[in-house]
């Protein structure tokens, strides 16, 4: 470039958004531009008149004239050279200064065309982003090992494929390295039995709706079924969009847990006998009066005879109930019912012992039917449960009412009694394996109802008064009636 050449760039030497300056082979500034001044923090009349300059300008002065100095000698036209420079405000600049030589007609040193740069920023700017980075790796390295040590089975998904398991997450699944498991599906996984559960999962992670925890039964790789309990998040890992499960093998409690329902159901069973007893002796009793009627005497007796089948068919049902709850629980065997005859039924195998109590039992259904879906054993064993608890909470006799309504798709059902109500801490406690206040309880009746009404989807809740009494209410999704029921 020539020195004429310099002037027709005015404009952009205004406007850089660098500092630039136009300097004498003997260190005059003969022009700064705007940005210059700014970056330097002076303005244009410190630079140009000689009686302002300043020791930090001539500094940088005197090192852009030996620059150029070593240029000519070295017969070069361009050289860049790194100065530190003090601010007015105090801070101290790390400039990037290019010096161009710029040369007259004859070939004569005219003039120092000069581009200064603040590398200050750049320089905090790469330290904050090099800091950042280690400081990303040091904590997803602190995660990954966090994960390798947790005695809890982590799995991360990216749709639905395994793309890390820690090695608790290897021990349960019996997979000997991570290789045997990357890319493997959770649909393989997850037993066939439960893909609808996980299907509603990732359903609920796409569309950022709240999730909580799960339940799942899984395939190991040899073959072996385990249960397990935990919850996932959504997370970034390598980069992606993934999923983080986090599992406890529950399949010893689950055994426990079915162990603990099956023996409830067998000390519920027991103590229903001695209503069942009751029950059952009445009819006898009066078939055997009417068979010593018959054996003496020889007349028409059809009367008896209607009586004895009718007190029979009673003790036929009573006897069914009972071999009813005796019977193993199948699980997901999940129906259509229509919930009020199942409510009449428990009613009348609860009479009995209700009777012995000075107890009554009265229902109010503001429905013809309320349909859900549900485990009719199951079911049963929940509003027995909660009719028990309301009977022993009533020593002197009185009344419970069971309500059922239906709205907003929900089912409503409520057992109240007028018994000793529960306090605070009672009510906190309920639900613990356990927890009893009676001298032969067991504490596990609620805590049945409550897994049962959970595992139909539906919820339990309780109000209480002491000495006024208990209301427990079960809410269950309320079904369409199916078409075979309605016609
Ligand atoms: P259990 O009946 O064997 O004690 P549950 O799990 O059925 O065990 O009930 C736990 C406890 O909750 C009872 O001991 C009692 O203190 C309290 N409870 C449950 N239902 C009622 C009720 N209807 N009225 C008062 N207390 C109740
Ligand atoms: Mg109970």
């Amino acid at each position: 470039m020539r020195s004429a050449e310099v002037h027709n760039y005015d404009f952009a030497f205004r406007q850089a958004a660098i500092g630039m300056a136009l300097i004498a082979p003997d260190g005059a500034f003969l022009e700064v531009n705007p940005a210059l001044c700014t970056l330097l923090g002076y303005t244009p009349d410190h630079f140009t008149l000689p009686d302002l300059l300043l020791p930090a300008i001539q500094e940088l002065s005197r090192d852009i004239v030996k620059c150029g100095e070593w240029l000519q000698s070295m017969k070069r036209d361009q050289h860049r050279i790194d100065q530190h420079y003090y601010h007015p405000s105090g801070q101290r600049l790390s400039l990037d200064i290019r010096i161009s030589l710029i040369r007259n007609e004859a070939g004569k040193p005219e003039i120092y065309f000069t581009q200064f740069e603040n590398r200050t920023q750049m320089m905090q700017m790469e330290t904050r982003l090099h800091y950042t980075e280690t400081h990303l790796h040091e904590r997803e390295d602190s995660f990954m090992q966090l994960l390798d040590g947790l005695p809890l089975s982590v799995l991360i998904t990216n749709h639905g494929q395994i793309q890390y398991a820690n090695p608790a997450g290897l021990r349960l699944i019996h997979a000997d390295s991570l290789e045997a498991v990357i890319g493997m599906s959770t649909d393989v996984l997850v037993d066939a039995a439960d893909h609808e559960i996980l299907a509603e999962r990732k359903q609920r992670h796409y569309n950022n709706r709240p999730i909580g925890s799960v339940r799942y039964r899984i395939r190991c790789l040899n073959g072996q079924l385990r249960h397990v309990e935990g919850f996932s998040l959504k997370i970034t890992y390598q980069k992606k969009r993934c999923v983080i499960g986090i599992f406890k093998d529950i399949s010893d409690q689950k055994l426990e847990e079915d162990r603990l329902m099956q023996s409830e159901k067998l000390s519920t069973a027991g103590q229903l006998a001695a209503g069942i007893a009751h029950e059952i002796r009445n009819p006898l009793t009066a078939i055997f009066g009417f068979l010593k009627l018959l054996r003496t005497s020889s007349q028409n007796n059809d009367q008896y005879f209607a009586i004895m089948e009718s007190e029979l068919k009673r003790i036929e049902f009573i006897v069914n109930e009972l071999l009813v709850l005796s019977k193993p629980q199948v699980s997901h065997a999940s129906k259509p019912m229509d919930i009020l005859p199942l409510l009449d039924q428990v009613i009348t195998l609860m009479n009995g012992q209700a009777a012995l109590k000075n107890i009554e039992i009265v229902s109010a259904f503001s429905e013809p039917s309320i349909w859900i879906a549900g485990e009719a054993n199951q079911l049963k064993q929940v509003f027995i449960n909660l009719l028990k608890n309301a009977m022993e909470a009533m020593p002197e006799g009185g009344i419970i009412r069971i309500h059922a309504l239906s709205r907003n798709n929900e089912a409503f059902i409520s057992v109240q009694d007028e018994g000793c109500g529960m306090t605070a801490e009672q009510i906190q406690a309920l639900g613990k394996p356990f927890f009893t206040t009676k001298e032969s309880g067991t504490g596990l009746g609620f805590m049945i109802t409550h897994n049962i009404i959970h595992n139909h989807g539906g919820n339990i809740s309780v109000q209480s008064a002491l000495q006024e009494g208990t209301t427990f209410t079960v809410t269950l999704p309320v079904i369409s009636e199916p078409e075979a029921a309605s016609s």
